[in-house]
């Protein structure tokens, strides 16, 4: 039988073992599967060329029983309503696992931001924001950088807010540039996190990370960084990484600040010196300690999860692994490090811009990543810890602790 890849079908599928899981009946099942709001909107904007553009953007606000609700913003031409509604239920999840106090919201406009030019990337932000300026704010909802977004984007969208609501108002939108209300540690903070829980699987596993060997799908923001930490901070042995145009392998192990400097030069990985052109297909299905994918959903199903040989396969990307490829990893022994666990240092350190932003105060890089490795450790030992409590995989531990929490936010606010 082929396999459903519909996004949101599979966010409700994971939800609804998980609420078995908690011993909790359809009614409830029936509310957690449903986002509060989605919308959809129409931008039609002049380009440089003279022509008229209509793009389609959502956003999803999926549930604030828990605070704030809290999502990325991504630009692709492949953006769909399904994946932006699974992904606002993913960050619903997260940001309770991690235990901030904040809900779950996700947006995108379909386009390919690859082939615009800088005026036309500022004015489809702010014409965005013009858009969903009365459902957005510091205490409603916060919006983030995400796939094709970035720190300047994030500058231009809070600033159209600002004009719109007449008074400033950082808190409104995360991921800025620091010298406008960003946060020390933001740009690194995804794949910190992530790495500070890959930590924690060595030790789980009794792993010498200084020997480990790496492979990661995936060379943007949470990739590449993931590249630099690991081999900087924990001396692992980066043998693989990949970009959408391929991947390059070395056994012997591939420089990350070479490869950086050579995708800011040519636009990709491929072609690094002494290195092997794989495709992203043969990366997965390498023999590594650890396997980071991150990049796209889907990545890893039940076609190819037998070939999966890794120890731990740490989820920085959102929605890479379907629920067939999961029952197998877990039966073969793989310690998943799931995604709304493993990439939700991107969104707790976001939590902290917003503290920051509230206070108009800004903490050192030592004090975020301090406090980082804090929320990252208890929610990986939480998780563990739950898998083993119902003999499941992580992901269900991570959300039967998730679930529960929000929950209990929405039977004390009388919702349920
Ligand atoms: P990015 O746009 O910076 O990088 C994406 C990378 O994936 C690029 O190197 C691109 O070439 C590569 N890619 C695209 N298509 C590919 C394909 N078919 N095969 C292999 N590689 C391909 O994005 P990012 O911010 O690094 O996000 C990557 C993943 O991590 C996404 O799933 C995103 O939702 C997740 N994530 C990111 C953050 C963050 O803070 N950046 C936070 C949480 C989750």
């Amino acid at each position: 039988m082929v396999e459903n890849l519909d996004p949101f079908q599979i966010a409700r599928k994971q939800l609804s073992d998980a609420c078995k899981l908690n011993g909790y009946d359809n009614e409830i099942y029936n509310t957690l599967s449903t986002p509060e709001r989605f919308v959809e909107i129409k931008i039609t904007m002049k380009m440089d060329d003279g022509t008229l553009k209509t793009f389609k953007g959502f956003r999803c606000q999926y549930n604030s029983a828990r605070g704030p609700m809290k999502g990325g913003i991504r630009w692709h031409p492949d953006e769909s309503a399904s994946l932006v509604k699974a992904l606002s239920a993913w960050m619903t999840w997260k940001t309770a696992c991690v235990d901030i106090p904040l809900g779950g919201a996700k947006g995108g406009i379909i386009c390919n931001p690859k082939e615009m030019s800088s005026r036309e990337l500022e004015t489809l932000a702010r014409k965005y924001i013009r858009e969903i300026a009365d459902i957005i704010g510091p205490n409603i909802d916060v919006p983030a950088p995400d796939v094709y977004t970035n720190a300047q984007i994030m500058a231009w969208m809070m600033d159209e807010y600002e004009k719109i609501v007449r008074k400033h108002a950082p808190s409104v939108i995360t991921g800025k540039p620091i010298p406008i209300g960003g946060s020390a540690g933001r740009t690194i903070a995804t794949a910190q996190g992530g790495m500070y829980c890959i930590r924690e699987a060595a030790k789980d596993l009794g792993l010498n990370l200084n020997a480990a060997t790496v492979a990661i799908q995936g060379y943007g923001n949470a990739g590449s960084w993931a590249a630099k930490v690991l081999q900087d901070n924990y001396k692992c042995k980066i043998i693989a990484v990949s970009d959408s145009l391929g991947g390059i392998y070395n056994e012997n192990g591939i420089n990350s600040h070479e490869t950086t400097l050579h995708k800011e030069k040519t636009g990709t990985v491929v072609g690094l010196k002494d290195t092997k052109q794989i495709s992203n297909a043969e990366l997965l299905e390498l023999d590594c300690d650890i396997l980071i994918p991150a990049a796209l959903e889907n990545v890893i199903t039940k076609e190819n999860v037998e070939k999966i040989n890794c120890k731990i396969l740490a989820e920085l990307a959102n929605g890479p692994t379907t629920p067939k490829a999961d029952e197998k990893l877990f039966k073969n022994g793989i310690l998943v490090i799931p995604d709304f666990l493993c990439n939700a240092g991107g969104v707790t350190v976001s939590y902290f811009e917003m503290t920051q932003g509230f206070y108009l105060h800004a903490w050192t890089e030592d004090e975020v990543l301090g406090a980082l490795d804090r929320f990252m450790t208890k929610a990986y030992r939480s998780t563990i810890e739950q898998a083993q409590k119902f003999n499941t995989h992580n992901r269900m531990g991570a959300y039967t602790i998730a679930i529960e929490r929000v929950v209990t936010a929405m039977r004390l606010r009388g919702w349920i």
